[in-house]
């Protein structure tokens, strides 16, 4: 029988061993590694003697994450990185070249979205937004300079969900790279390579730190992608093989860009990795109580959460997630103002934006990470004044009702 998720995490060997037999791999706070002498460093360069030479190159503490995420996942190759959006920006740079196009879900993290319809067609490459929930609608978006198919497991902050197998098949069809953006849902209820995904890219800095400790953002390249497919990997094919994709990022991307995880990050992100499905599951268990008690409140005008029967994604969030598809809940009051008012009372909750720390955060998207986009742009993507996200954290079910509760009474 396959170990826990937790017994596997807190059981993965150092790519080395430890001379003191340390617990907890040490934290290589170094930026340059020494060498015996100047032809093993020649042979290092010539790419013929595997060692850490220049910490944003790669480092012994972000090594052992990457390692963590590798063996919990199943994935061929892990690269950590910075930031969630370091992850996303180097994954397309790799995968794309100007005159290429992606098409990507339309329902998306709002700076997603930005580097898409932003930064990215700076530099002559093009997104297609599309309803990834229309099959159809993709097919139609797909000519011969698409690249790439992106969208995220459950959207933020929408929380809808596509069915991943479905646009897999059509991604196989066409020879087009699959990558989700899983932030929502981690590795403990989510398995992107039993879906077809072929990379797997990742915000670290919500669930996976331990809880807001730290930011970070990991790419997974699942193994199933044949990289002499695509045109801008085919050099790399040949060199590399299987491990192209990543190649290139250590290579040129992700070294040229400067976006490498530090090793004191690396070493929350590690410990972070060991009571995630812990805390998960307590969140979890605090979303379905919520999810009752808000969905009975006669001043709750909608709520949205894809683990409640309720929810018209609920069928796919038990295939996809098993049942627990992330944290993250949204409920709508019958005006902004009432939004504000609600969330000027509360206690308990606070009014920040990000996502499974162990508080319970909230925020009015509308108001705030939206608030750049023209008020149609909000309307295409989701977002209305009259709705809040929540995302919830550890403290007691009992607790967050009763902040809920009084802050209600107010409007
Ligand atoms: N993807 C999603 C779905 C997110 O919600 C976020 C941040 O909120 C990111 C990516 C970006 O992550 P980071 O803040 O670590 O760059």
């Amino acid at each position: 029988m396959e170990k826990s998720f937790t017994t596997r995490s807190l059981n993965i060997p150092f790519p080395k061993d430890d001379p003191h037999r340390a617990l907890d791999m040490p934290v290589y706070e170094s930026i340059a590694f020494d060498f015996a002498s100047s032809e093993d460093i020649a042979a290092n360069f010539r790419g013929e003697l595997p060692a850490h030479v220049y910490s944003r190159t790669s480092n012994p503490t972000v090594e052992y994450f990457e390692r963590k995420m590798k063996t919990l996942t199943g994935a061929h190759q892990a690269l950590a990185l910075a930031s969630g959006m370091a992850a996303i920006s180097n994954t397309i740079l790799a995968l794309c070249k100007a005159g290429d196009n992606i098409i990507s879900s339309s329902h998306l993290f709002g700076h997603s979205f930005a580097l898409f319809d932003q930064s990215l067609a700076n530099y002559g490459l093009e997104t297609r937004f599309v309803d990834t929930s229309n099959i159809e609608e993709i097919e139609s978006q797909i000519d011969e300079n698409t690249r790439l198919i992106y969208f995220e497991t459950v959207t933020n902050p929408q929380l809808e969900i596509a069915d991943i197998e479905a646009i897999a098949k059509l991604a196989d069809r066409y020879n087009l790279i699959l990558v989700a953006d899983s932030t929502v849902t981690p590795p403990v209820v989510f398995n992107s390579k039993a879906l077809g995904v072929h990379v797997e890219v990742m915000s670290t800095t919500k669930f996976i730190s331990g809880g807001a400790t730290s930011f970070g953002g990991v790419i997974l390249d699942n193994g199933l992608y044949d990289w002499s497919k695509n045109p801008n990997l085919r050099d790399f094919h040949e060199k590399f093989g299987k491990d192209a994709f990543i190649a290139r990022l250590r290579k040129n991307y992700y070294r040229n860009t400067g976006g490498a995880m530090t090793a004191h990050t690396a070493h929350y992100q590690i410990l972070g990795l060991d009571i995630l499905e812990l805390r998960l599951e307590r969140s979890y268990q605090n979303c379905m109580a919520l999810g009752d008690f808000l969905l009975a409140h006669p001043k709750v005008k909608k709520v949205t959460y894809p683990g409640l029967k309720t929810s018209t994604d609920y069928q796919l969030a038990i295939k996809q997630f098993n049942g627990k598809p992330g944290t993250v809940m949204t409920f709508d009051l019958e005006s902004e103002a009432a939004c504000f008012t609600f969330m000027n009372e509360l206690q308990i909750i606070r009014r920040a934006t990000n996502l499974n720390d162990n508080k319970s955060l909230i925020i009015h998207p509308y108001s705030t990470i939206y608030v750049e986009f023209p008020e149609s742009e909000r309307i295409e993507m989701g977002i209305n004044d009259t709705m809040m996200r929540l995302s919830v954290g550890i403290e007691s079910a009992q607790d967050l009702m009763a902040d809920i509760e009084q802050a209600l009474t107010k409007i």
